[in-house]
């Protein structure tokens, strides 16, 4: 420890400290700014619990070293107010343009647990025109100069919705491959699959990059959940495009207490398809949750569902063929365990700070997909011509995590970021979001404890 006041440094906590408690009383000591994330016996966490401030001695060298405890001089509320804003510009540099195509809110489903039924009615009925289409890609190479964007990755075309692939859809469909594959655009469709058998020839023709389908479960849980869709023949569908190796495809699988008990038997119908012998393969878990707000169950259960699959992947090694997405907060775990570091600090809010721009079938422009419904997301027009309102933009694509003030004090801000811009809009629903956000991160590390302790964590 350097630096001298009166003999020995003043020293100071960090704001960014958390201590989760393991079983046989370790600690797992984490700073969500610096990155650091320790081991430690119960006497050091105690130490830093009880506040930390004081001179120091030579047992605090290792906690200042791992920025837990800050020299007096060190002025770390200054130090985020600069670090956020460039970071975030150095975020954006990196990223490609991100454009997320609505073709229509329409979806030939009726899943049980879809919340854009419930909200689809007054946009429903509307699909991207083909002179639509041209004018969302002619709009691009504005938008890649008006926005920080890596200009030298071409934009990203996500075709989304709704459901993308509808039978009606197929004219705009081929009309936007077609002219992504000429300009040399990256193309990206999320589906829900079911009907795939007829535009798999168009997907592998037009070369797209990858397609994202969701299954929910084996046989009838599948069924019962995915209202229209079957089983059999979605998986059928996806062998198909998975032997044609020119498609990245995604698995996607919504989980939550209703079928998580599937999972091994999900597991293995892939194993027995040998999906996981393609590079162009990957599946993974997500909570299903209800991004209308409404409801607090899903939220609420959502910590206690992961630690749920956690405790099932180790009694059903299958679902190793299964990654984990979607717990906020034990995505920073998962970094440590298979990177050996926590994440570099999220320093946007989510996506719509990002350089994602989200085109709906009536010609106006969002900044998220999830509320493209609603006229008060709009942010501009591509249609008939390209517009942007400076203001309402700037309210999505400006927002920062520090501007938000249940979160400004949080000790896991570096890791969460605010989590999403429509939690602004509902202070209850963030309440259950920051318990799942914190309980998903301490549920990852007790996992997590003893495989550090026996150091399989690099
Ligand atoms: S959303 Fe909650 S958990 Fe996330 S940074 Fe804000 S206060 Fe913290
Ligand atoms: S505001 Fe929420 S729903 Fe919209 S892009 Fe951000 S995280 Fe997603």
């Amino acid at each position: 420890v350097e630096g001298t006041r009166t003999g020995r440094c003043i020293i100071k906590p960090s704001r960014f400290n958390l201590v989760v408690g393991l079983s046989g009383g370790r600690k797992f000591l984490l700073n969500t700014l610096s990155g650091a994330a320790d081991l430690v016996p119960a006497e050091t966490a105690a130490r830093l619990s009880a506040g930390g401030a004081g001179p120091a001695d030579e047992s605090d060298a290792f906690l200042v070293a791992r920025r837990y405890l800050l020299k007096d001089d060190v002025d770390e509320a200054t130090f985020v107010e600069k670090f956020y804003p460039a970071s975030l510009q150095d975020t954006r540099r990196k990223m490609p343009l991100h454009c997320i195509a609505i073709l229509s809110f329409d979806c030939n489903l009726r899943c049980a647990y879809c919340w854009q039924q419930h909200r689809s009615t007054q946009a429903a009925g509307r699909t991207m025109t083909r002179e639509q289409a041209d004018a969302m890609i002619a709009s691009v190479p504005t938008l890649m100069r008006c926005l920080t964007v890596d200009g030298n990755q071409p934009p990203l075309m996500h075709l989304f919705g709704g459901e993308p692939l509808l039978a009606e859809n197929r004219e705009v469909v081929a009309h936007i491959l077609e002219r992504c594959a000429t300009l040399g655009w990256p193309v990206q469709i999320t589906t829900n699959g079911k009907t795939l058998p007829e535009y798999r020839e168009l997907i592998e023709r037009h070369g797209v990059a990858e397609v994202q389908v969701t299954v929910d479960g084996p046989d009838e849980i599948h069924d019962r959940r995915r209202i229209g869709s079957r089983f059999a023949e979605l998986m059928d569908s996806i062998d198909r495009l998975v032997e044609g190796e020119t498609v990245m495809v995604k698995m996607r699988v919504n989980v939550d207490s209703d079928n998580a008990a599937f999972l091994p038997e999900l597991a293995n119908a892939v194993i027995d398809r040998q999906w996981y012998t393609s590079r162009k393969f990957y599946a993974y878990v997500a909570p299903l949750r209800d991004a209308s707000m409404a409801d607090f169950g899903l939220i609420r259960n959502r910590a206690k569902l992961l630690g749920t699959l956690l405790l099932m992947k180790e009694c059903h090694p299958q679902m190793e063929i299964f990654d984990f997405l979607g717990w906020d907060g034990y995505t920073a775990v998962r970094n440590l365990e298979n990177q050996g570091v926590f994440p570099y600090p999220k320093t946007h809010v989510c996506e719509a700070n990002l350089n994602q721009v989200v085109f709906v079938p009536d010609g106006h422009l969002h900044l998220c997909a999830e509320e493209a419904h609603d006229p008060d997301g709009i942010v501009g027009r591509y249609w008939p011509d390209l517009t942007v309102d400076p203001a309402a933009f700037s309210r999505w694509y400006d927002l920062s995590p520090l501007d938000l003030p249940s979160c400004r004090d949080c000790s896991i801000l570096p890791l969460c970021g605010g989590g999403c811009q429509l939690l602004t809009r509902q202070p209850e629903f963030r309440r259950h979001y920051c318990d799942a956000v914190r309980k998903s991160l301490e549920t990852g590390l007790a996992w997590l404890g003893p495989a550090a302790d026996e150091g399989d964590v690099p």
